[in-house]
Protein backbone atom coordinates (compact mmCIF):
# COMPACT_ATOMS: atom_id res chain seq x y z
CA UNK A 1 0.00 0.00 0.00
CA UNK A 2 1.08 3.15 -0.46
CA UNK A 3 0.35 6.04 1.99
CA UNK A 4 3.31 8.51 0.95
CA UNK A 5 1.11 10.41 -1.29
CA UNK A 6 -2.46 11.86 -1.38
CA UNK A 7 -3.56 9.87 -4.19
CA UNK A 8 -2.29 6.70 -2.43
CA UNK A 9 -4.28 6.91 0.61
CA UNK A 10 -7.91 8.03 -1.31
CA UNK A 11 -6.89 4.16 -3.13
CA UNK A 12 -6.21 2.52 0.15
CA UNK A 13 -9.04 4.25 1.83
CA UNK A 14 -11.38 3.01 -1.27
CA UNK A 15 -10.31 -0.21 -1.25
CA UNK A 16 -10.97 -0.28 2.54
CA UNK A 17 -14.27 0.56 2.33
CA UNK A 18 -15.15 -1.22 -0.71
CA UNK A 19 -13.79 -4.38 0.47
CA UNK A 20 -15.99 -3.66 3.97
CA UNK A 21 -18.96 -3.55 2.08
CA UNK A 22 -18.20 -6.84 0.03
CA UNK A 23 -18.07 -8.51 3.32
CA UNK A 24 -21.16 -7.47 4.44
CA UNK A 25 -22.85 -8.48 0.62
CA UNK A 26 -21.11 -12.21 0.74
CA UNK A 27 -22.16 -12.68 4.56
CA UNK A 28 -25.73 -11.31 3.67
CA UNK A 29 -25.91 -13.92 0.36
CA UNK A 30 -23.97 -16.61 2.36
CA UNK A 31 -27.07 -16.11 5.20
CA UNK A 32 -29.38 -15.65 2.29
CA UNK A 33 -28.52 -19.32 1.15
CA UNK A 34 -28.35 -20.80 4.72
CA UNK A 35 -32.08 -19.41 5.00
CA UNK A 36 -31.28 -18.62 8.73
CA UNK A 37 -32.52 -15.23 8.73
CA UNK A 38 -33.69 -13.30 5.28
CA UNK A 39 -30.64 -10.46 4.91
CA UNK A 40 -31.74 -6.95 3.60
CA UNK A 41 -29.70 -7.46 0.39
CA UNK A 42 -31.10 -3.97 -0.90
CA UNK A 43 -29.91 -2.17 1.46
CA UNK A 44 -26.23 -3.02 1.27
CA UNK A 45 -26.27 -2.93 -1.89
CA UNK A 46 -27.44 0.69 -2.06
CA UNK A 47 -24.47 1.60 0.37
CA UNK A 48 -22.26 -0.06 -2.36
CA UNK A 49 -23.83 1.90 -5.18
CA UNK A 50 -23.15 5.47 -3.38
CA UNK A 51 -19.91 4.50 -3.63
CA UNK A 52 -19.95 3.89 -7.29
CA UNK A 53 -22.14 6.41 -8.28
CA UNK A 54 -20.19 9.11 -6.54
CA UNK A 55 -18.65 10.94 -9.26
CA UNK A 56 -15.43 12.18 -6.78
CA UNK A 57 -14.37 8.75 -6.47
CA UNK A 58 -14.13 8.32 -10.22
CA UNK A 59 -12.19 11.76 -10.52
CA UNK A 60 -9.84 10.81 -8.07
CA UNK A 61 -8.95 7.79 -9.20
CA UNK A 62 -8.53 9.63 -12.97
CA UNK A 63 -6.26 12.06 -11.03
CA UNK A 64 -4.47 9.05 -9.34
CA UNK A 65 -3.83 7.05 -12.40
CA UNK A 66 -1.93 10.06 -14.07
CA UNK A 67 0.19 10.53 -11.16
CA UNK A 68 2.83 8.89 -10.08
CA UNK A 69 2.23 6.22 -8.08
CA UNK A 70 3.99 2.45 -7.78
CA UNK A 71 3.57 -0.61 -10.21
CA UNK A 72 1.34 -2.36 -7.66
CA UNK A 73 -0.93 0.69 -7.19
CA UNK A 74 -0.98 1.45 -10.32
CA UNK A 75 -2.59 -2.15 -11.13
CA UNK A 76 -4.76 -1.67 -8.39
CA UNK A 77 -5.77 1.57 -9.74
CA UNK A 78 -6.36 0.30 -13.45
CA UNK A 79 -8.42 -2.43 -11.68
CA UNK A 80 -11.01 -0.31 -9.46
CA UNK A 81 -11.77 2.11 -12.94
CA UNK A 82 -12.90 -1.00 -14.70
CA UNK A 83 -15.11 -1.69 -11.13
CA UNK A 84 -16.48 1.88 -11.86
CA UNK A 85 -17.23 1.90 -15.21
CA UNK A 86 -18.96 -1.91 -15.09
CA UNK A 87 -20.81 -0.86 -12.02
CA UNK A 88 -22.27 1.88 -13.73
CA UNK A 89 -24.57 -0.93 -15.21
CA UNK A 90 -24.86 -3.75 -12.39
CA UNK A 91 -24.70 -1.59 -9.46
CA UNK A 92 -27.07 0.84 -11.11
CA UNK A 93 -30.11 1.28 -8.88
CA UNK A 94 -32.40 0.46 -11.05
CA UNK A 95 -30.56 -2.94 -12.31
CA UNK A 96 -30.15 -3.96 -8.96
CA UNK A 97 -33.44 -3.66 -7.69
CA UNK A 98 -35.03 -5.26 -10.29
CA UNK A 99 -32.24 -8.41 -10.33
CA UNK A 100 -33.23 -9.26 -6.69
CA UNK A 101 -36.92 -8.59 -7.27
CA UNK A 102 -36.40 -11.42 -10.32
CA UNK A 103 -34.20 -13.46 -8.03
CA UNK A 104 -36.72 -13.84 -5.06
CA UNK A 105 -39.11 -15.08 -7.41
CA UNK A 106 -36.33 -18.00 -8.30
CA UNK A 107 -35.20 -18.77 -4.99
CA UNK A 108 -39.35 -18.97 -3.86
CA UNK A 109 -40.17 -21.23 -6.67
CA UNK A 110 -40.77 -24.83 -6.39
CA UNK A 111 -41.18 -27.14 -8.72
CA UNK A 112 -44.38 -29.91 -9.50
CA UNK A 113 -43.26 -33.03 -11.40
CA UNK A 114 -45.97 -35.40 -11.26
CA UNK A 115 -48.24 -34.18 -9.04
CA UNK A 116 -45.85 -33.63 -6.54
CA UNK A 117 -43.60 -30.11 -5.68
CA UNK A 118 -40.14 -31.17 -6.05
CA UNK A 119 -37.08 -29.42 -5.08
CA UNK A 120 -34.87 -28.24 -7.90
CA UNK A 121 -32.19 -30.89 -7.54
CA UNK A 122 -35.19 -33.52 -6.98
CA UNK A 123 -36.59 -32.30 -10.76
CA UNK A 124 -32.80 -32.59 -11.89
CA UNK A 125 -32.84 -36.30 -10.79
CA UNK A 126 -36.12 -36.91 -12.42
CA UNK A 127 -34.79 -35.77 -15.88
CA UNK A 128 -31.91 -38.07 -15.47
CA UNK A 129 -32.47 -41.55 -14.20
CA UNK A 130 -36.76 -41.92 -14.61
CA UNK A 131 -37.23 -44.65 -16.83
CA UNK A 132 -41.15 -43.23 -18.03
CA UNK A 133 -40.80 -40.43 -20.32
CA UNK A 134 -43.76 -38.65 -19.94
CA UNK A 135 -42.34 -37.72 -16.07
CA UNK A 136 -39.01 -36.61 -17.53
CA UNK A 137 -40.99 -34.63 -20.05
CA UNK A 138 -42.41 -33.30 -17.18
CA UNK A 139 -39.36 -32.38 -15.46
CA UNK A 140 -38.17 -30.89 -18.25
CA UNK A 141 -41.04 -28.06 -18.33
CA UNK A 142 -41.43 -27.84 -14.81
CA UNK A 143 -39.77 -24.23 -14.76
CA UNK A 144 -42.29 -23.21 -17.59
CA UNK A 145 -44.57 -21.39 -14.86
CA UNK A 146 -41.75 -19.36 -13.54
CA UNK A 147 -40.43 -18.83 -16.87
CA UNK A 148 -43.56 -17.45 -18.08
CA UNK A 149 -44.16 -15.30 -14.97
CA UNK A 150 -40.51 -13.62 -15.18
CA UNK A 151 -40.06 -13.12 -18.65
CA UNK A 152 -40.85 -9.37 -19.26
CA UNK A 153 -38.88 -8.56 -16.42
CA UNK A 154 -35.85 -10.38 -17.25
CA UNK A 155 -36.28 -8.69 -20.91
CA UNK A 156 -36.67 -5.71 -19.39
CA UNK A 157 -33.20 -6.04 -17.15
CA UNK A 158 -31.43 -7.44 -20.28
CA UNK A 159 -32.81 -3.85 -22.08
CA UNK A 160 -31.49 -1.69 -19.16
CA UNK A 161 -28.39 -3.49 -19.10
CA UNK A 162 -28.06 -3.02 -22.68
CA UNK A 163 -29.05 0.89 -22.50
CA UNK A 164 -26.98 1.91 -19.74
CA UNK A 165 -23.42 0.00 -21.46
CA UNK A 166 -24.63 2.17 -24.86
CA UNK A 167 -24.68 5.32 -22.30
CA UNK A 168 -21.62 4.53 -21.55
CA UNK A 169 -20.29 4.23 -25.19
CA UNK A 170 -20.01 0.81 -25.84
CA UNK A 171 -21.43 -1.14 -28.29
CA UNK A 172 -23.68 -3.80 -26.36
CA UNK A 173 -23.66 -4.86 -22.56
CA UNK A 174 -21.84 -8.30 -23.40
CA UNK A 175 -18.84 -5.78 -25.27
CA UNK A 176 -18.09 -4.01 -21.95
CA UNK A 177 -18.41 -6.96 -19.56
CA UNK A 178 -16.26 -8.86 -22.05
CA UNK A 179 -13.78 -6.40 -22.86
CA UNK A 180 -12.95 -5.56 -18.89
CA UNK A 181 -11.94 -9.11 -18.12
CA UNK A 182 -9.28 -9.12 -20.58
CA UNK A 183 -11.82 -11.20 -23.60
CA UNK A 184 -13.42 -9.87 -26.77
CA UNK A 185 -17.03 -10.66 -27.56
CA UNK A 186 -15.37 -11.60 -31.56
CA UNK A 187 -12.83 -14.09 -30.32
CA UNK A 188 -15.19 -15.72 -28.11
CA UNK A 189 -17.68 -16.21 -30.94
CA UNK A 190 -15.34 -17.55 -33.32
CA UNK A 191 -13.87 -19.71 -30.34
CA UNK A 192 -17.43 -21.44 -29.96
CA UNK A 193 -17.43 -21.61 -33.40
CA UNK A 194 -14.55 -24.01 -33.87
CA UNK A 195 -15.36 -25.85 -30.97
CA UNK A 196 -19.26 -26.80 -32.12
CA UNK A 197 -17.36 -27.58 -35.61
CA UNK A 198 -14.68 -29.77 -34.03
CA UNK A 199 -16.86 -31.81 -32.18
CA UNK A 200 -20.45 -31.87 -34.26
CA UNK A 201 -19.81 -35.38 -35.56
CA UNK A 202 -18.66 -37.25 -32.84
CA UNK A 203 -21.45 -35.92 -30.29
CA UNK A 204 -24.50 -36.57 -32.87
CA UNK A 205 -23.00 -40.23 -33.35
CA UNK A 206 -22.27 -40.75 -30.33
CA UNK A 207 -26.00 -39.29 -28.95
CA UNK A 208 -27.58 -41.74 -31.79
CA UNK A 209 -25.57 -44.79 -30.37
CA UNK A 210 -27.00 -44.06 -27.26
CA UNK A 211 -30.87 -43.38 -28.39
CA UNK A 212 -30.81 -46.85 -30.49
CA UNK A 213 -28.72 -48.62 -27.04
CA UNK A 214 -32.20 -47.54 -25.27
CA UNK A 215 -34.18 -48.17 -28.69
CA UNK A 216 -35.48 -44.58 -28.98
CA UNK A 217 -37.42 -43.67 -32.28
CA UNK A 218 -36.93 -40.27 -31.97
CA UNK A 219 -34.55 -38.04 -29.06
CA UNK A 220 -36.75 -35.15 -27.35
CA UNK A 221 -34.51 -32.86 -25.49
CA UNK A 222 -35.26 -34.66 -21.65
CA UNK A 223 -33.96 -37.55 -23.38
CA UNK A 224 -30.11 -35.71 -23.91
CA UNK A 225 -29.87 -36.34 -19.77
CA UNK A 226 -31.25 -39.61 -19.11
CA UNK A 227 -28.84 -41.73 -22.04
CA UNK A 228 -26.14 -40.22 -20.92
CA UNK A 229 -26.92 -40.67 -17.34
CA UNK A 230 -27.46 -43.90 -17.89
CA UNK A 231 -23.62 -44.55 -18.61
CA UNK A 232 -22.44 -43.06 -14.77
CA UNK A 233 -20.28 -44.58 -12.49
CA UNK A 234 -22.09 -46.60 -9.71
CA UNK A 235 -23.18 -44.08 -7.12
CA UNK A 236 -22.29 -46.78 -4.05
CA UNK A 237 -18.80 -46.22 -4.72
CA UNK A 238 -19.15 -42.52 -4.21
CA UNK A 239 -20.70 -42.38 -0.79
CA UNK A 240 -21.75 -38.95 0.62
CA UNK A 241 -19.88 -39.38 3.68
CA UNK A 242 -16.59 -40.28 1.81
CA UNK A 243 -16.37 -36.78 0.16
CA UNK A 244 -14.53 -34.65 2.84
CA UNK A 245 -12.24 -37.81 3.64
CA UNK A 246 -11.50 -37.67 -0.63
CA UNK A 247 -10.98 -34.21 -0.80
CA UNK A 248 -8.87 -34.08 2.45
CA UNK A 249 -6.60 -37.07 1.25
CA UNK A 250 -6.56 -35.81 -2.35
CA UNK A 251 -5.93 -32.26 -1.67
CA UNK A 252 -3.31 -33.17 1.50
CA UNK A 253 -1.59 -35.53 -0.80
CA UNK A 254 -0.78 -32.52 -3.22
CA UNK A 255 0.12 -30.31 -0.26
CA UNK A 256 -2.69 -28.57 0.25
CA UNK A 257 -3.20 -28.83 3.95
CA UNK A 258 -7.17 -28.56 4.24
CA UNK A 259 -7.87 -28.62 7.65
CA UNK A 260 -4.67 -25.97 8.21
CA UNK A 261 -6.07 -23.82 5.52
CA UNK A 262 -9.27 -23.20 8.01
CA UNK A 263 -12.29 -23.19 4.74
CA UNK A 264 -15.43 -23.06 7.05
CA UNK A 265 -17.75 -25.88 5.18
CA UNK A 266 -21.26 -26.86 6.15
CA UNK A 267 -23.87 -29.37 4.46
CA UNK A 268 -27.60 -27.59 3.12
CA UNK A 269 -30.22 -27.96 0.93
CA UNK A 270 -29.31 -24.94 -1.16
CA UNK A 271 -30.48 -25.52 -4.94
CA UNK A 272 -27.17 -25.51 -6.22
CA UNK A 273 -24.38 -28.46 -5.90
CA UNK A 274 -22.09 -26.31 -4.13
CA UNK A 275 -20.98 -22.40 -3.47
CA UNK A 276 -18.07 -20.94 -2.43
CA UNK A 277 -17.56 -17.61 -0.63
CA UNK A 278 -14.78 -15.71 -0.35
CA UNK A 279 -16.48 -13.38 2.59
CA UNK A 280 -12.87 -12.31 3.22
CA UNK A 281 -9.81 -12.98 1.20
CA UNK A 282 -7.77 -14.85 2.31
CA UNK A 283 -8.91 -15.08 5.97
CA UNK A 284 -12.45 -16.06 5.72
CA UNK A 285 -13.83 -18.46 2.81
CA UNK A 286 -16.93 -20.80 3.16
CA UNK A 287 -18.00 -23.11 1.52
CA UNK A 288 -22.06 -24.26 0.95
CA UNK A 289 -22.91 -28.09 -0.31
CA UNK A 290 -25.58 -29.93 -0.41
CA UNK A 291 -23.70 -33.32 -1.57
CA UNK A 292 -25.66 -36.99 -2.15
CA UNK A 293 -23.89 -40.34 -3.17
CA UNK A 294 -22.87 -40.49 -6.51
CA UNK A 295 -19.70 -38.89 -8.39
CA UNK A 296 -21.46 -35.91 -9.86
CA UNK A 297 -21.05 -34.69 -6.09
CA UNK A 298 -17.38 -35.08 -5.89
CA UNK A 299 -16.66 -33.57 -8.97
CA UNK A 300 -19.01 -30.74 -7.58
CA UNK A 301 -16.78 -30.47 -4.00
CA UNK A 302 -13.02 -31.22 -5.95
CA UNK A 303 -14.53 -27.84 -7.63
CA UNK A 304 -15.90 -25.97 -4.83
CA UNK A 305 -12.41 -26.63 -2.80
CA UNK A 306 -10.42 -25.41 -5.97
CA UNK A 307 -12.01 -21.96 -5.40
CA UNK A 308 -11.30 -22.66 -1.54
CA UNK A 309 -7.98 -22.80 -1.93
CA UNK A 310 -7.23 -20.35 -4.62
CA UNK A 311 -8.85 -17.69 -2.40
CA UNK A 312 -7.01 -19.11 0.72
CA UNK A 313 -3.68 -18.80 -1.11
CA UNK A 314 -3.86 -15.24 -2.59
CA UNK A 315 -1.30 -13.05 -1.29
CA UNK A 316 -2.20 -9.09 -2.19
CA UNK A 317 -2.56 -6.82 -0.02
CA UNK A 318 -4.51 -4.49 -2.50
CA UNK A 319 -8.19 -5.24 -2.48
CA UNK A 320 -8.65 -4.72 -5.66
CA UNK A 321 -6.29 -7.72 -6.73
CA UNK A 322 -7.28 -10.12 -4.64
CA UNK A 323 -9.12 -11.89 -7.99
CA UNK A 324 -8.42 -12.21 -11.31
CA UNK A 325 -9.68 -9.69 -13.87
CA UNK A 326 -11.90 -12.51 -15.33
CA UNK A 327 -13.59 -15.43 -13.56
CA UNK A 328 -13.00 -17.75 -16.42
CA UNK A 329 -9.55 -18.24 -14.24
CA UNK A 330 -10.63 -18.89 -11.20
CA UNK A 331 -13.37 -21.83 -13.03
CA UNK A 332 -10.18 -23.12 -14.49
CA UNK A 333 -8.32 -23.45 -11.52
CA UNK A 334 -11.82 -25.44 -9.75
CA UNK A 335 -11.64 -27.44 -12.85
CA UNK A 336 -8.38 -28.27 -13.00
CA UNK A 337 -8.97 -29.54 -9.58
CA UNK A 338 -12.03 -31.38 -10.40
CA UNK A 339 -10.50 -33.64 -12.90
CA UNK A 340 -8.58 -35.05 -10.06
CA UNK A 341 -11.96 -37.38 -9.83
CA UNK A 342 -11.91 -38.13 -13.34
CA UNK A 343 -8.13 -39.54 -13.20
CA UNK A 344 -7.46 -43.13 -13.87
CA UNK A 345 -5.50 -44.31 -10.69
CA UNK A 346 -7.67 -42.20 -8.57
CA UNK A 347 -11.41 -43.83 -9.97
CA UNK A 348 -9.05 -47.53 -9.13
CA UNK A 349 -6.81 -46.74 -6.53
CA UNK A 350 -9.07 -44.44 -4.41
CA UNK A 351 -12.69 -44.88 -5.20
CA UNK A 352 -12.11 -48.91 -5.88
CA UNK A 353 -13.03 -49.64 -9.35
CA UNK A 354 -12.14 -52.25 -11.50
CA UNK A 355 -9.86 -51.31 -14.52
CA UNK A 356 -12.83 -52.16 -16.35
CA UNK A 357 -15.12 -49.61 -14.74
CA UNK A 358 -12.80 -47.36 -15.17
CA UNK A 359 -11.75 -47.71 -18.95
CA UNK A 360 -15.22 -47.43 -19.46
CA UNK A 361 -15.95 -44.28 -17.84
CA UNK A 362 -13.13 -42.67 -19.23
CA UNK A 363 -14.24 -43.71 -23.01
CA UNK A 364 -16.97 -41.99 -21.89
CA UNK A 365 -15.44 -38.87 -20.47
CA UNK A 366 -14.95 -36.75 -24.16
CA UNK A 367 -18.89 -37.10 -24.59
CA UNK A 368 -19.14 -35.60 -21.50
CA UNK A 369 -17.44 -33.15 -21.85
CA UNK A 370 -18.26 -32.45 -25.57
CA UNK A 371 -22.25 -32.39 -23.71
CA UNK A 372 -21.36 -29.64 -21.24
CA UNK A 373 -19.47 -27.51 -23.90
CA UNK A 374 -22.22 -27.71 -26.26
CA UNK A 375 -24.85 -27.22 -23.89
CA UNK A 376 -22.87 -23.95 -22.18
CA UNK A 377 -22.17 -22.45 -25.79
CA UNK A 378 -26.01 -22.89 -26.55
CA UNK A 379 -27.12 -21.11 -23.76
CA UNK A 380 -24.16 -17.97 -23.83
CA UNK A 381 -25.12 -17.73 -27.49
CA UNK A 382 -28.62 -17.52 -26.51
CA UNK A 383 -27.68 -14.20 -24.32
CA UNK A 384 -25.73 -12.50 -26.64
CA UNK A 385 -28.15 -12.93 -29.19
CA UNK A 386 -31.03 -11.70 -26.66
CA UNK A 387 -28.63 -8.65 -26.00
CA UNK A 388 -28.19 -7.88 -29.50
CA UNK A 389 -32.42 -7.79 -30.24
CA UNK A 390 -34.31 -8.58 -26.96
CA UNK A 391 -37.36 -7.96 -28.80
CA UNK A 392 -36.80 -10.88 -31.94
CA UNK A 393 -38.35 -14.08 -31.41
CA UNK A 394 -36.53 -15.62 -28.64
CA UNK A 395 -38.28 -18.77 -28.09
CA UNK A 396 -37.78 -19.74 -32.07
CA UNK A 397 -34.00 -18.65 -31.54
CA UNK A 398 -34.04 -21.13 -29.27
CA UNK A 399 -35.20 -23.98 -30.52
CA UNK A 400 -33.23 -23.06 -33.50
CA UNK A 401 -29.81 -22.93 -31.24
CA UNK A 402 -30.95 -26.26 -29.43
CA UNK A 403 -31.20 -28.27 -32.43
CA UNK A 404 -27.78 -27.16 -33.83
CA UNK A 405 -25.92 -27.64 -30.51
CA UNK A 406 -28.04 -30.38 -29.18
CA UNK A 407 -29.39 -32.00 -32.27
CA UNK A 408 -33.18 -32.28 -30.58
CA UNK A 409 -35.73 -29.32 -31.46
CA UNK A 410 -37.97 -28.52 -28.83
CA UNK A 411 -41.48 -27.01 -29.34
CA UNK A 412 -40.98 -23.28 -28.84
CA UNK A 413 -41.35 -22.06 -25.25
CA UNK A 414 -40.78 -19.50 -22.51
CA UNK A 415 -38.27 -22.06 -20.67
CA UNK A 416 -34.70 -19.84 -21.40
CA UNK A 417 -35.95 -17.27 -19.48
CA UNK A 418 -36.02 -19.33 -16.06
CA UNK A 419 -32.18 -19.58 -16.13
CA UNK A 420 -31.17 -17.72 -13.28
CA UNK A 421 -27.74 -16.82 -15.24
CA UNK A 422 -29.61 -14.04 -17.34
CA UNK A 423 -30.67 -12.76 -13.58
CA UNK A 424 -27.70 -12.73 -11.44
CA UNK A 425 -24.70 -13.99 -13.53
CA UNK A 426 -24.98 -11.65 -16.96
CA UNK A 427 -22.50 -12.72 -19.66
CA UNK A 428 -21.24 -15.25 -17.36
CA UNK A 429 -21.29 -18.71 -19.07
CA UNK A 430 -18.46 -18.35 -21.65
CA UNK A 431 -16.22 -18.48 -18.73
CA UNK A 432 -16.95 -22.45 -18.23
CA UNK A 433 -16.21 -22.96 -21.65
CA UNK A 434 -12.53 -20.97 -21.33
CA UNK A 435 -11.86 -22.54 -18.03
CA UNK A 436 -12.00 -26.17 -19.20
CA UNK A 437 -9.53 -24.92 -21.63
CA UNK A 438 -7.65 -23.63 -19.01
CA UNK A 439 -7.49 -26.24 -16.73
CA UNK A 440 -6.79 -28.72 -19.60
CA UNK A 441 -3.84 -26.88 -20.70
CA UNK A 442 -2.08 -26.49 -17.09
CA UNK A 443 -3.00 -30.56 -16.76
CA UNK A 444 -1.26 -31.16 -20.03
CA UNK A 445 1.66 -29.01 -19.25
CA UNK A 446 2.72 -30.45 -15.56
CA UNK A 447 1.37 -34.23 -16.91
CA UNK A 448 3.98 -33.83 -19.60
CA UNK A 449 6.71 -33.02 -16.76
CA UNK A 450 6.00 -35.42 -14.18
CA UNK A 451 5.22 -38.91 -14.62
CA UNK A 452 1.66 -38.42 -12.06
CA UNK A 453 0.04 -35.12 -10.16
CA UNK A 454 -1.65 -37.51 -7.85
CA UNK A 455 0.06 -37.43 -4.51
CA UNK A 456 2.50 -35.04 -5.87
CA UNK A 457 3.23 -32.14 -4.15
CA UNK A 458 5.10 -30.12 -6.94
CA UNK A 459 1.23 -29.10 -7.84
CA UNK A 460 0.67 -26.89 -4.55
CA UNK A 461 4.29 -25.36 -5.00
CA UNK A 462 3.58 -24.47 -8.81
CA UNK A 463 -0.12 -23.31 -8.59
CA UNK A 464 0.93 -21.03 -5.53
CA UNK A 465 3.42 -19.84 -7.03
CA UNK A 466 2.21 -19.51 -10.82
CA UNK A 467 -1.75 -18.51 -9.99
CA UNK A 468 -2.50 -18.08 -6.70
CA UNK A 469 -0.18 -16.00 -4.55
CA UNK A 470 -0.40 -13.33 -7.69
CA UNK A 471 -3.91 -12.94 -7.41
CA UNK A 472 -4.95 -10.20 -10.00
CA UNK A 473 -1.65 -8.63 -10.14
CA UNK A 474 -0.51 -10.71 -12.96
CA UNK A 475 -2.70 -10.50 -15.88
CA UNK A 476 -5.03 -13.93 -16.08
CA UNK A 477 -3.67 -14.33 -19.92
CA UNK A 478 0.22 -14.12 -18.51
CA UNK A 479 -0.02 -16.08 -16.19
CA UNK A 480 -1.22 -18.94 -18.30
CA UNK A 481 1.37 -18.29 -20.63
CA UNK A 482 4.21 -17.48 -18.48
CA UNK A 483 3.52 -20.86 -16.21
CA UNK A 484 2.69 -23.30 -19.33
CA UNK A 485 5.23 -21.67 -21.98
CA UNK A 486 2.33 -20.78 -24.53
CA UNK A 487 -0.55 -18.74 -24.63
CA UNK A 488 -4.20 -20.02 -23.86
CA UNK A 489 -5.55 -22.01 -26.57
CA UNK A 490 -8.06 -24.83 -27.21
CA UNK A 491 -5.96 -27.58 -28.57
CA UNK A 492 -5.28 -29.34 -25.34
CA UNK A 493 -9.13 -29.26 -24.30
CA UNK A 494 -9.79 -30.50 -27.95
CA UNK A 495 -6.98 -33.59 -27.93
CA UNK A 496 -8.94 -34.54 -24.26
CA UNK A 497 -12.04 -35.07 -26.65
CA UNK A 498 -10.05 -37.45 -29.26
CA UNK A 499 -10.30 -34.18 -31.86
CA UNK A 500 -7.34 -32.47 -33.15
ZN1 LIG B 1 -17.02 -22.57 -10.03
Amino acid sequence: MDYSSDHGRFVAELEARLEKLSVELSEATYELYLGEKPPDLNEIESRISEVYFDPRNFEKLQEACASALDPTTRLAVDRLRRWFTINQVNRHPDAYKLRNEIEQELLSFRPVVGGLTVSRSEAREILQKEEHSRLRKEAYYCELPLARKIRTRVLQLIKLRRDLARELGAGNYPDLALALQDNDVVDIRLLFALLEEQTADKFRNYLLHLSAEASLDEIMPWDISYLFEKKRLPDRAFPKEGIMPAVKDTFGETGFDIDALGIDVKFRDIPFGGLCFGVRIPDDVRILANPRNGHDYYLTLFHEFGHAVYDKLIAQKHYALKGDSSSCFTEGIAVFFSRFVEDREWLTRRAGLTEEQANDYLSRLPYWRMLRLRRTICSALLEYHIYEDPDQDIEALSVQLSHKFMIVKPEPSELWAANPFNVSHPVYRQNYVLAEMIAQQIHDYLSHLYATLLGNRVVSKFMTKNFFAPGGRVSWRDKIRLATDRPLGPEALLASMGVK
